[in-house]
């Protein structure tokens, strides 16, 4: 059978198997069809039916998760735990709680998980969570008691040597406090189960920034490969939570322009700047909406999602020279794509998970426009949750500046290998090629090493 039949058939077979998840077809699409010339030189992975299984979680945890609010009244959520692939080690991931969460969305991010993972060079497996639970609106008391229910089930699953989660959209600080304590609670064991933890107990410097810092510096080496740099460059950054914020603060601190950040509500456009310490109090101290911002900065736009573009989003429509996603999936589309090209923009960075749709990814391409995929540009975040469980693993502590420049280290290897091999495959200068290629080979050589299980 030929490579293309091979794919098509297995991605039939998902369609099949998995009615209805279209995040998922879009995640295993885009690794897949990336992968002919890998299999065109090997028949091993069609021998061994790689693929086929590949796209099939190890193990899939559905649970209901009911839960007190404040007035008394039973609320009801549903929790994922999708165990995706241990090939090369436990399985790592993080728990998102939103209430778009479903069973295809978890399985897209744990998918994707598996090669990011792969990438960092580190032995971590995939795996992802959450729940359609929406802290949003609650009280803490709620998220508490969410949070503790949520975890009486979790439990059962996870462990430091077996399967070791983080946090994602809608879950800081906060809720892994509140998952952390419920955990030493049933099962009476201190241990690294969770990464991003408080400072106080068990976490590492550098990892609350460690997502964000590690983007930026993915997009510095891809403009240094090209003999260029990102001082001096205007930026449009979406999103305004953990992965936004610290983008900006990177960026600014390489003498960069950040100009946009956004939430859920709309967009800022700060021409001469975004101002950190005002974007920081908004949303990290007093937790309000984005809208705030222009209440202090005056001089700055705000674009309320009403206004965007019909199937657009604010952030792309402003003049830069480098785009940086890092909100959420399916963020920058066709028209967003175009808009970039037309106003000048050289470099789309994703900070978030497949923030790209694929016709917006292909026109980037056409386009020549220098393209850091999610699984590598932003891999520095579960990067820097491995060296917090050697840490926890070790009873030590690094100083932010070691792990800082573990974090620099592991990204401008991750680069190397995207780009090495690219070239390699006949792909030169496609990093998003690269990266599936690289990631896929490493889990996939380890699955037929460890035989039929
Ligand atoms: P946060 O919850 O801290 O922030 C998410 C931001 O994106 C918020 O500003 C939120 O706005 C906005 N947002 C979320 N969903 C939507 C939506 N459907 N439409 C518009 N805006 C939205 O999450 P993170 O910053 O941690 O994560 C951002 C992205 O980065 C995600 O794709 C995540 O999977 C990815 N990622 C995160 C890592 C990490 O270490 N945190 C590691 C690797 C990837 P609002 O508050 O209004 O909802």
């Amino acid at each position: 059978m030929s490579v293309l039949k091979y794919i098509d058939k297995v991605l039939k077979q998902i369609v099949t198997n998995s009615p209805g998840q279209v995040e998922f077809y879009q995640a295993t699409e885009e690794v897949l069809s990336s992968l002919v010339p890998l299999l065109e030189r090997y028949d091993k992975y069609d021998k061994y039916n790689i693929l086929e299984r590949i796209v099939i979680p190890e193990r899939t945890i559905i649970f209901r998760i009911n839960w007190l609010d404040d007035n008394g009244n039973i609320q009801t959520n549903i929790g994922y735990r999708v165990q995706f692939n241990s090939a090369i080690g436990p399985y790592k991931g993080g728990l998102r709680f939103h209430p778009t969460v479903n069973l295809g969305i978890i399985k897209f991010l744990g998918f994707e998980q598996i090669f990011k993972n792969s990438l960092t060079g580190l032995n971590i497996g995939g795996a992802k969570g959450g729940s359609n639970f929406n802290p949003k609106g609650k009280s803490e008391n709620e998220i508490m008691k969410f949070c503790q229910a949520f975890m009486i089930e979790l439990s059962r699953h996870i462990g430091e040597r077996r399967d070791i989660p983080a946090g994602d959209i809608g879950v800081g600080k906060e809720e892994l406090g509140y998952l952390f304590g419920q955990y030493k609670k049933i099962t009476g064991r201190f241990e690294g189960v969770l990464t991003g933890k408080g400072l106080n107990w068990g976490g590492s410097l550098a990892r609350t920034e460690a997502t964000g810092y590690g983007s930026v510096y993915f997009a510095e080496h891809i403009l240094n490969k090209y003999k260029d740099s990102l001082k001096g460059k205007v930026c449009a950054v979406s999103g305004a939570g953990n992965v936004a914020i610290y983008t900006i603060e990177k960026l600014l601190s390489m003498g960069a322009k950040p100009v946009t950040c956004s939430d859920s509500g709309g967009t800022i456009y700060h021409k001469k700047g975004i101002d950190l310490e005002t974007l920081k109090a908004i949303k990290e101290i007093e937790r309000k909406r984005l809208s705030e911002y222009v209440k202090l900065c005056p001089d700055a736009e705000y674009i309320p999602v009403s206004k965007y573009p019909k199937n657009g989003h604010a952030c792309w429509q402003v003049k830069c020279d480098c785009a940086f996603p890092s909100a959420t999936q399916n963020e920058l589309s066709l028209i967003d794509a175009k808009a970039l090209v037309k106003n000048g923009c050289k470099l789309v960075n994703e900070g978030a998970n497949m923030p790209t749709v694929p016709d917006a990814v292909r026109y980037l391409k056409e386009n020549k426009i220098f393209f850091g995929p999610a699984k590598a540009a932003n891999a520095g975040g579960v990067a820097t949750s491995q060296l917090e469980m050697s840490q926890n693993a070790s009873m030590s502590n690094w100083s932010f500046n070691e792990v800082d420049a573990k974090l620099k280290k592991i990204m401008k290897n991750i680069f190397d290998i995207s780009y090495e091999t690219a070239k390699e495959y006949g792909c030169k200068d496609d990093l998003l090629t690269g990266a599936n290629i690289a990631g896929f080979k490493k889990v996939a050589d380890s699955m037929i090493d460890q035989g039929a299980v």
